[in-house]
């Protein structure tokens, strides 16, 4: 089926991330949320995005309003009825987004399709929460979505060919680059991503170098852009832990579990940028 009105559940980091791509990719885009701040937040989050990429001249004046004529908002799923694909990217609670599932599952066309952009939660359960679990999927983008090429485009049990066809092709309409998972605890990304720097945190808790030597030598020694610690200073360490936690639990294996210090570190309030300190200090910055 073809895709041309998208509808986004989340104003939030990726919610208005995710938006952004599509209004500037051209398709109509209903943003909802739970209230006008949120919303409102929403949007003049992608509209400072969209100055700033007029300022590195990656768009003109006139692309900035094109792009932002194609964002509506809304406080209710009704809104979103007549929406093609309708991407949820609420906040990760398994409740929560059973119940937005439920939602949009009585509010739009039978012909709809649901996608998520959890980074943990089973798309084969989400799916189940439906009556149309053929049309639901994973698809996990990066933060910042504008910027970020890949998407995860996971396939739940109960996705069908024809699903995963439409959301591949609009996927790459947008410039993304989609790659195709099962469903399975941290998909692709974070079940390699989270254990590399929960190691470094083990080797940060076991003195085995300071936190700059760490990362200078998986910047220097991997060719990586940004050092393991500095990155999940910027993911933010409760993040991490909920992502290792999701690992450890999901294959009851102990090579996931996360390391000491990160559970402590998060038991302290010491998350990464968002507190202005985590493995690194922000606050002087
Ligand atoms: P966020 O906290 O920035 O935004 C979540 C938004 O969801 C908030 O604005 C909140 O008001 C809204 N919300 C809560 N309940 C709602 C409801 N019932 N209906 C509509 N909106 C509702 O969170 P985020 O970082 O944007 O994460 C959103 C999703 O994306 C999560 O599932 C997360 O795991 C996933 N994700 C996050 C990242 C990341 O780097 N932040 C990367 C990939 C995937």
């Amino acid at each position: 089926m073809a895709i041309s009105k998208i509808g986004v559940v989340g104003a939030g980091t990726m919610g208005n991330g995710i938006t952004q791509a599509f209004a500037v990719a051209g398709l109509d885009v209903v943003m909802m949320d739970i209230g006008d701040a949120q919303v409102q937040r929403g949007f003049d989050t992608i509209a400072v995005s969209l100055d700033r990429l007029i300022k590195r001249e990656k768009m003109n004046a006139d692309q900035r309003a094109a792009a932002l004529a194609h964002v509506s908002t809304a406080t209710s799923v009704a809104a979103l009825a007549d929406c093609d694909l309708v991407i949820e990217a609420a906040t990760e609670n398994l409740q929560l987004k059973l119940k937005v599932f439920a939602d949009l599952d009585a509010a739009l066309n039978p012909s709809a399709i649901l996608a998520s952009n959890t980074s943990s939660i089973s798309i084969t359960k989400l799916a189940a929460a439906t009556k149309r679990p053929g049309q639901v999927i994973g698809m996990h983008f990066f933060n910042p979505v504008p910027m970020m090429a890949l998407v995860e485009l996971i396939r739940g049990l109960q996705t069908t060919d024809e699903t995963y066809a439409a959301v591949e092709a609009v996927s790459k309409l947008i410039g993304k680059t989609p790659v195709q998972v099962k469903n399975s605890p941290g998909f692709v990304v974070n079940r390699m991503l989270c254990p590399m720097i929960n190691e470094a945190i083990f080797a940060l808790g076991e003195g085995l170098a300071t936190a700059a030597e760490i990362d200078e030598a998986m910047k220097l020694g991997c060719n990586h852009p940004i050092g393991p610690l500095a990155l999940c200073d910027l993911i933010g360490l409760d993040v991490e832990l909920a992502v290792m936690q999701v690992l450890f639990e999901g294959f009851k294996d102990p090579k996931y579990r996360p390391a000491p210090l990160l559970v402590e570190m998060v038991e302290a309030g010491y998350l990464g940028r968002k507190t202005g300190r985590g493995f690194f200090d922000y606050d002087s910055k």
